[in-house]
């Protein structure tokens, strides 16, 4: 694996706008470093115990992303230094980060992550849960929470029509939080892509894509 070298072919693929985070989760930190060494600051995990022992261990300039489901007692452990947290899939998670965040007398960013692909299994809100939440945030319940854009993932699946469906869906809710901007609301970042999907999440509006094995190499 030359992890430089995977970095720059996958930048020469993304327009300038979108932001590429490198998923390091299961990898051990030589790999980390050797991405950092060739310029990448933005690491996504989906662990908490795995991040934070990270984040001691390398640099301080890095941008942390937590990508995977975050269990509310965990969240006083990022809450210190996480850049952006991705998996927001509840209003008492929400409330949670935003107690958080007033401890660390710090605004934690958020976006919130949408239920767009197929699988029971996945974590995220649907359309109404969505309103709801909106709705909330706008009421000012959680001052010390940012809300950046929102987060999905697609079934997993090589079928492309039935992928592409699922990022236009995510898409357009996209929009319309776009529109219902405030002061705890302004969406700006399209999280969707990964390894295998990543180029039509780029054509249908992405500009964040989550990517792990295409850097790193294959996980165990
Ligand atoms: C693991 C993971 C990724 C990266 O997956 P790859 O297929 O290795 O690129 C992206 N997003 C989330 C939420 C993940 O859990």
């Amino acid at each position: 694996m030359n992890i430089a070298k995977n970095l720059i072919t996958l930048k020469e693929q993304l327009p300038e706008t979108c932001t590429l985070v490198a998923v390091s989760k299961t990898k051990p930190i030589e790999l980390l470093q050797e991405a950092y060494d060739a310029g990448q600051r933005h690491f996504g995990e989906n662990k908490v115990q795995e991040m934070t022992a990270k984040h001691e261990a390398l640099p301080k300039d890095i941008h942390w992303h937590m990508i995977g489901h975050l269990q509310r007692n965990k969240v006083k452990y990022l809450a210190p230094f996480i850049y952006l947290i991705h998996s927001v899939d509840s209003e008492r998670l929400l409330r949670e980060i935003n107690k958080q965040a007033k401890k660390h007398d710090r605004v934690i960013h958020c976006l919130l992550q949408m239920h767009i692909a197929q699988e029971e299994s996945k974590f995220g809100f649907d359309e109404n849960e969505l309103d709801d939440v909106i709705a909330l945030i706008k009421a000012g319940e959680f001052p010390a929470v940012q809300i950046d854009g929102l987060m999905g993932m697609a079934t997993f699946t090589d079928d492309e029509e039935k992928i592409t469906d699922e990022f236009r869906q995510l898409r357009y809710w996209f929009e319309k939080l776009r529109k219902s901007a405030g002061a705890d609301i302004d969406a700006h970042v399209l999280s969707m892509g990964m390894s295998n999907d990543y180029v039509l999440a780029i054509r249908e509006g992405s500009n964040m894509i989550r990517i792990g094995s295409s850097i790193f190499g294959a996980r165990n």
